[in-house]
């Protein structure tokens, strides 16, 4: 172990479905100064795991956003696809200690809430397992409480709010919530800073993360951005990439997204050198 390990190691972790936009500036904006603030590492990690979803050279087009809004990264970028071994060890101890079931279930036979649990005793006869579920502890062993560093105290319970969720899904692919905690963990991630839609899985996160032996990070959800008809901002509803022709008005725009009123700047290295102090001051980092 390396004994003068940061006590803060964030990171970054778009999808590559597309180049990034405005709304996802602000997760990246937000967590790059939130490692910065406190002298930590920030690391980019491309999570590609959704391979349907995966445009060709999206990954490339980020990383020249990222620099060229001079948002530099510590380490060399990881890329989810490349890691499918430690996600496969991953699983296999969690099958080993009994915590995975496989399912039978089709997205028609269930309703959309909790997951209630039709294959967890086993597989109804004559069906296979097409996705594989973790097995989350029942009753109050599955409430996860934390503070949330923007949202404040937050408390989820898991068995009943979610149910047993989806390790491995029917197409063979790893599911999000299952690599993202591997990730963190592996990478030895301490900050989690990322939009506010994600603020409904960190408890089943937590809970994962225990389950493999990890310290789940802290975390900050940050707003999210709405266009004009109250619709998050995002690849799928066709927001246009970061306009880089004009890069201080983009930085702006997203630093006013999270909620700071605008300042003059005459250069990128200047805009983050007055952002950095102000999100010091804001979120009182040199309390915590
Ligand atoms: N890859 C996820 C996304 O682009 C973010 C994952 C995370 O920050 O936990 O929405």
């Amino acid at each position: 172990m390396n004994a003068r390990a940061p006590s803060y190691r964030g990171r970054f972790a778009p999808s590559p479905s597309g180049p990034l936009h405005d709304g996802s500036l602000l997760a990246a904006m937000a967590s790059y100064l939130d490692a910065r603030a406190h002298h930590g590492q920030w690391l980019l990690r491309i999570e590609d795991i959704d391979t349907p979803r995966v445009v060709q050279g999206a990954d490339t087009v980020i990383q020249q956003q990222l620099q060229a809004l001079g948002m530099h990264w510590d380490e060399a970028p990881v890329w989810q696809s490349q890691r499918l071994s430690l996600y496969e060890a991953a699983f296999a101890r969690l099958q080993q200690a009994g915590l995975i079931y496989g399912c039978a279930c089709t997205r028609r036979m269930l309703t959309g809430g909790p997951y209630p649990g039709t294959c967890r005793h086993g597989l109804p006869p004559g069906q296979r397992a097409r996705a594989w579920r973790l097995r989350v502890p029942e009753g109050e062993a599955s409430t996860e409480s934390f503070v949330d560093r923007w949202f404040g105290p937050q408390t989820q319970n898991v068995a009943r709010e979610v149910g047993d969720f989806i390790l491995r899904r029917a197409d063979g692919l790893w599911a999000y919530q299952f690599v993202v905690v591997v990730d963190d963990g592996l990478q030895g991630i301490t900050d989690v800073v990322r939009g506010a839609d994600l603020l409904e899985s960190t408890a089943r996160q937590r809970l994962l993360a225990r389950m493999l032996g990890f310290t789940p990070p802290r975390v900050m959800h940050v707003p999210l951005l709405y266009d004009s008809e109250g619709r998050k901002l995002s690849k799928q509803n066709h927001a246009p990439a970061l306009d880089l022709n004009q890069p201080l008005q983009t930085l702006q725009r997203a630093w006013q997204g999270l909620g700071f009123p605008a300042f003059p700047a005459d250069s990128i290295q200047d805009f983050w050198a007055r952002a950095l102090p102000a999100w010091a001051a804001r979120h009182c980092i040199s309390n915590q």
